[in-house]
């Protein structure tokens, strides 16, 4: 069966999967959806023996229809090798009596490398099916590990350039020292003056640019993204839940067919709604814990159904989920509006312009499973300490908040349902929070001491990741004004003018 993919915002543009990668966002500033979910093509009890590898290709194969099997098996093998530190790619860690999923053992150690490993591969191959003969121009807004991970991935992949920008004082120092050392003629990375809000909004102006579009087309060029926005980035984070589901399976913590609750720390969304999308495929999730840091936009709306970025807006010691307008959560609404574009994008509309929209009752009820915390930047650390200290298991800032949030959802609910939670960062990339959250007198250690600290505290070998940073060079120092951000990919493409 064929899966096309629909614009969120308009019901006539529809696309095939290779197509709607290429594009990365629709051209009306919509988000492509599939037009419906594909059930898991094997029985539950079949997970259990299969490999991250081949977990990916049944997942992937029933939602990418136009790839080819020896297109989507070359993508496969090239993404999930031993970039990974782990045969298992992405392993269970049993702790407190819950299970958390680690997804940060790729490249750049954080959850973002499980689909941006892949995209470059699914992305090239859709260029090649499309017969497109521009360069692809990878346009990217980040709150700190999008960045990396997908300059990691398109870093000299032939027929591509990246142009990364960066809250310039809204990322950890680990974060930042990643992104500026990249090589690659084909990289770019820009430091805004300006929270990821801005950038994200900034990258969107430019997609939906009509004049720069018609101008890089001139020369050759055209956009893509590679933020969640792009189904290429959503479809491969399916795959982790229905891995994680076979190996609760196979260590027999679980029963073919019992449900297992998922918790998320949040962002723009994009994380869980791959579990949500796993749910619909028929994988037994129970309830999807959406949680929040200080930046709790996401928590308000699904307790009133309101979604109201008008606030202050913090930086926290989880940057990753330092955001305030959630892109995927977009395609949760045009699921709760069945499936009607026109009143999706009158929500989307309401929320350029005032920054604020309410969803219908009847959208509210069919909300289902989701439930929405959060996690006070006091309650993370606690959190950090509290598992270090019973368990010995350090965990970073973003996979605390979950784990917090959590704690208080099992303790409030009594629901002792098997739990998995996405640990989406490595405490590495995080070591000063981390470190300080365990014990204040690590506060006067440089970061490399505190990373050497980590290492010693928690059994753990530091990560290549981090020992390639501790001498590289900088070797992009561009800050720029959100205003400028449109000049600054002209001067990095050499587009007159
Ligand atoms: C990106 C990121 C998140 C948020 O994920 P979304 O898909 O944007 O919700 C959480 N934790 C870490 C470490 C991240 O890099």
């Amino acid at each position: 069966m064929e899966i096309r993919y629909r614009s969120t915002r308009d019901a006539n543009n529809c696309v095939t999967a290779s197509r709607a990668i290429l594009n990365g966002l629709a051209e009306d500033g919509g988000l492509y959806v599939p037009e419906q979910i594909p059930a898991l093509e094997v029985p539950l009890s079949r997970l259990a023996g299969m490999t991250y590898q081949e977990t990916a290709y049944t997942v992937m194969k029933s939602f990418l229809t136009d790839f080819t099997d020896e297109e989507l098996m070359y993508c496969i093998s090239h993404a999930y090798d031993s970039k990974f530190d782990t045969e298992l790619i992405a392993p269970l860690h049993e702790a407190d009596g819950s299970f958390y999923l680690e997804l940060f053992h790729g490249a750049t150690i954080a959850f973002k490398d499980m689909a941006l490993s892949i995209l470059p591969y699914l992305m090239t191959t859709a260029a090649k099916k499309n017969h497109e003969d521009h360069e692809i121009v990878i346009l990217t807004a980040t709150s700190g590990d999008t960045g990396k991970a997908a300059l990691a991935g398109f870093a000299d992949v032939p027929g591509t350039r990246i142009v990364v920008f960066y809250p310039k004082n809204g990322v950890s120092p680990v974060q930042e020292k990643q992104m500026v050392t990249q090589k690659g003629k084909n990289t770019c990375v820009i430091g805004i003056k300006g929270n990821f809000d801005d950038a994200q909004t900034g990258v969107k102006k430019l997609f939906g640019d009509q004049e720069l579009r018609a101008e890089l087309d001139e020369s050759g060029f055209r956009f893509s993204s590679a933020n969640s926005i792009n189904i290429g980035r959503l479809v491969p984070q399916v795959v982790y839940y229905v891995y994680a589901y076979g190996r609760l399976l196979a260590e027999g913590k679980i029963t073919e067919g019992q449900p297992v609750n998922v918790v998320v720390p949040t962002g723009n969304f994009g994380n869980i709604l791959a579990a949500f999308y796993a749910k619909n495929m028929g994988l037994p999730v129970g309830k999807l814990i959406c949680a929040s840091n200080e930046n709790k936009v996401l928590f308000d709306f699904f307790e009133t159904g309101v979604y109201d970025r008008n606030r202050e807006f913090h930086l926290t010691t989880s940057p990753s989920m330092d955001i305030l307008i959630s892109s995927n959560l977009e395609r949760l609404i045009y699921r709760l509006a069945g499936d009607d574009a026109e009143k999706n994008a009158a929500y989307m509309a309401d929320l350029s312009r005032n920054g604020v929209y309410k969803i219908t009752d009847e959208m509210r009820a069919s909300l289902g499973d989701f439930r929405g915390g959060y996690a006070t930047e006091e309650q993370t650390a606690d959190e950090i300490r509290r598992l270090y200290e019973k368990e010995g298991y350090v965990i970073d800032t973003h996979t605390a908040v979950a784990s917090r949030v959590y704690s208080d959802y099992r303790e409030k609910t009594g629901d002792q349902t098997v739990t998995v939670i996405a640990s989406t960062a490595s405490p590495y990339k995080f070591a000063r929070s981390v470190m300080q959250a365990i014990d204040p007198k690590y506060s006067s250690l440089d970061d490399f001491a505190l990373i050497d600290e980590l290492s010693g505290i928690s059994h753990t070998v530091i990560p290549a990741a981090i020992e390639e940073i501790r001498t590289a060079p900088v070797l992009h120092d561009q800050v720029i004004e959100v205003g400028e951000m449109k000049d600054a990919v002209k001067r990095f493409l050499g587009v007159a003018r």
